[in-house]
C-alpha cells in the first residue's frame, strides 16, 4: 500500500504528491464503518490539514460498480472526472461520465456511480459543508508583500 507523504509543510501550508494517475490504484483505504479496505483510494484532507474541504481521489477499476447509493449529513460533493469514463446516477437521473465531467451532489441526493467502460475511471471527489461559501468574489485575494524564492536560486 502506498504512504501519503508531506511534501513541504509551513504555518500557511502543506503540500503532497500524489505521484502518478497511474498510481493512484496503489493507495487503499480502510473503510471505518464497513470494516474493508478499498483499493484505489486516498482521503488527502487530514494530511493536509484542510479545515474547509475534504478530498478523496479514487481509480475504479474497469466494469466495477460501487455496490450501493449513498447520502451525506451536511456536505455537498463535486466530483471531477480526471480520466475514464462510466455512468453516474443520481435519484432517477442516470448519465454518462467521462474525463471532464464535473458534477455536484447535494447532501440528500442518493448517489452511486459505476464504470461500464473497459479502462480505470479516476475522479477526486471534494466534500464542503453545504451552504459554507457564503460569499466568493475577487475581493478575497488581495496582492500581498513577499519575497520572491524564484530569484534566489
Ligand atoms: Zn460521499
Amino acid at each position: 500500500m502506498k504512504e501519503l507523504k508531506i511534501n513541504s509543510e509551513g504555518i500557511n501550508h502543506s503540500a503532497i504528491n500524489l505521484g502518478s494517475l497511474d498510481e493512484l490504484k496503489d493507495y487503499s483505504y480502510m473503510h471505518p464503518k464497513r470494516k474493508q479496505e478499498v483499493k484505489g483510494k486516498v482521503f488527502i484532507g487530514e494530511i493536509l490539514k484542510s479545515s474547509s474541504a475534504e478530498i478523496s481521489f479514487t481509480v475504479f477499476p474497469p466494469h466495477t460498480e460501487m455496490p450501493f447509493f449513498h447520502q451525506h449529513k451536511n456536505n455537498e460533493e463535486i466530483y471531477v472526472v480526471i480520466k475514464g469514463s462510466g455512468q453516474f446516477q443520481i435519484d432517477d437521473s442516470l448519465f454518462d461520465i467521462s474525463e471532464g465531467s464535473v458534477i455536484r451532489v447535494s447532501p440528500e441526493g442518493k448517489r452511486t456511480y459505476r464504470n461500464n467502460s473497459d479502462s480505470p475511471l479516476t475522479f477526486l471527489c471534494i466534500q464542503n459543508k453545504m451552504g459554507s461559501l457564503d460569499q466568493f468574489n475577487v475581493e478575497d485575494g488581495c496582492l500581498a508583500e513577499c519575497e520572491n524564492l524564484w530569484e534566489k536560486e
